[in-house]
């Protein structure tokens, strides 16, 4: 039988050519993270379907559409995560983890899964990057939560991107809010489409994250949540933006930010970059005051975002910034037969024993094809292990890039790893 297999719809592989831009990415944004005190946290990818259930909202679009859910043998229901806010939590509240009275500050970096129509920037798996700050109301922490978002892009050395944020309130706000938005819906009620009519009915502040034009056009012009603040809540956001001018974030406000799950309070934002087409944000978060205590933990307040490492490559090849480096053999060994091949496995082993990426091609024995190999990989030198060079306990060394050529005694070679 003639089978060819691929790769399943919605998902792909990260090859040789492009694994190195995301580790770079990876890196990059645990170095970044660390700087503002995060400390890295590593979840199951799956988990029992009701953490998600019960962070996320089952009304939202992800636990009732998108969950990828499963039995085990038992019959216990799981779901591949979606996303990585209510397992870190959970692990939170299972490890007791802000049990010292402090801070709780981490941040992760892992493969979600959502069942949704894949298309650019849009994948059934895909890989996130998040913050999550637990344990403070002071608005200060929603600041510089958007600002290791902020300094991340700009240590990436990105430009094309802005920053949105909003405040969507307190259940307290909302409930006063929630009956002006239904009113303003209700004469549109029939033109919405089937999503937005049983949003409507379930949590109304939704029907603004509708992606669909007939729905968006009528949600611009819906009233804005900044108008419907309670005194404390209005407070708040003006201290997260007093705190983000001091970290020098620049933002607009846009007061049609809702965050599509149903934990969100106060501080909502993402970090839009509006040459990607209609799958534009890179990201997105905000405060959730309710979740530790929702998913059976003390009541704890938290803010934190989440980015998406797929439309943040894009966004890198865009306005062509560096991404890291394709991995180059520092040395490759040039040697021609038998005699020579072992003392050139010797100083391989060596040379890589003391961490220095060294290439030799046992089944190569001509000088044309191994030079010919070594600039495919571009190698910094070769090293030549010829029969005249072993006579006299020497190797040559040449540099691949200025042709300069140098002989060194083999009982010196340390000098390799200078
Ligand atoms: P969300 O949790 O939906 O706010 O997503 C946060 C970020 O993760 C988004 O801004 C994207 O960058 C990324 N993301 C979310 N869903 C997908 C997906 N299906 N495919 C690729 N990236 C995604």
């Amino acid at each position: 039988m003639n089978t060819k297999y691929t790769v399943p719809r919605g998902t792909s592989d990260i090859l040789p050519k492009d694994a190195y831009k995301w580790e770079y990415m990876e890196s990059l944004f645990r170095k970044v993270a660390k700087s503002f005190g995060y400390q890295e946290i590593c979840t199951p990818i799956f988990e029992q379907t009701e953490v998600f259930e019960r962070s996320a909202g089952d009304t939202t679009d992800i636990v009732q559409k998108e969950m990828y859910r499963f039995q085990d043998k038992k019959g216990r229901t799981f779901a591949l995560r979606p996303e990585g806010t209510a397992p870190v939590i959970r692990s939170y509240i299972e490890n007791n983890l802000g049990s010292d009275g402090q801070i709780t500050k981490l941040f992760y970096i892992g493969n979600m899964f959502r069942y949704d129509r894949p298309q650019a920037g849009r994948s059934r798996q895909f890989s996130q990057y998040g913050c999550e700050c637990i344990g403070t109301v002071h608005p200060y922490y929603d600041a510089e939560n958007i600002a290791v978002f902020w300094t991340y892009l700009k240590t990436l050395g990105l430009k094309n991107f802005v920053v949105e944020i909003n405040s969507i309130g307190c259940p307290n706000c909302s409930e006063t809010y929630n009956t002006v938005l239904k009113e303003y819906f209700q004469k549109s009620l029939e033109i919405l489409c089937p999503d937005c009519q049983s949003r409507y009915e379930k949590n109304p502040k939704r029907l603004l994250d509708c992606k669909v034009p007939q729905c968006k056009e009528i949600a611009m012009k819906s009233p804005s949540m900044l108008d419907f603040l309670d005194e404390r809540c209005q407070i708040h956001f003006g201290e997260v933006q007093r705190y983000l001018k001091i970290l020098k974030v620049n933002y607009i406000v846009n007061s049609r930010i809702v965050r599509g799950l149903d934990y969100y309070t106060q501080t909502a934002f993402e970090f839009i970059n509006n040459n990607l087409g209609s799958q534009n944000a890179l990201g997105g978060g905000g405060r959730y005051d309710g979740l530790v205590q929702q998913m059976g933990g003390k009541d704890t307040p938290a803010v934190g975002f989440a980015g998406g490492f797929s439309r943040l490559l894009l966004s890198l090849e865009q306005e062509n910034l560096y991404q890291g480096e394709f991995a180059r053999p520092k040395y490759y060994i040039i040697s021609f037969n038998e005699e020579t091949t072992s003392k050139a496995i010797e100083i391989l082993d060596f040379l890589r024993n003391k961490g220095i990426y060294a290439e030799f091609e046992i089944e190569k024995t001509s000088m044309k094809s191994q030079m010919k190999s070594a600039d495919r990989l571009k190698a910094e030198y070769t090293i030549i292990l010829g029969e005249d060079e072993l006579s006299q306990n020497m190797l040559s060394l040449k540099n691949m890039t200025t042709g300069e050529q140098k002989q060194i005694a083999l009982d010196k070679i340390e000098e390799l790893c200078l």
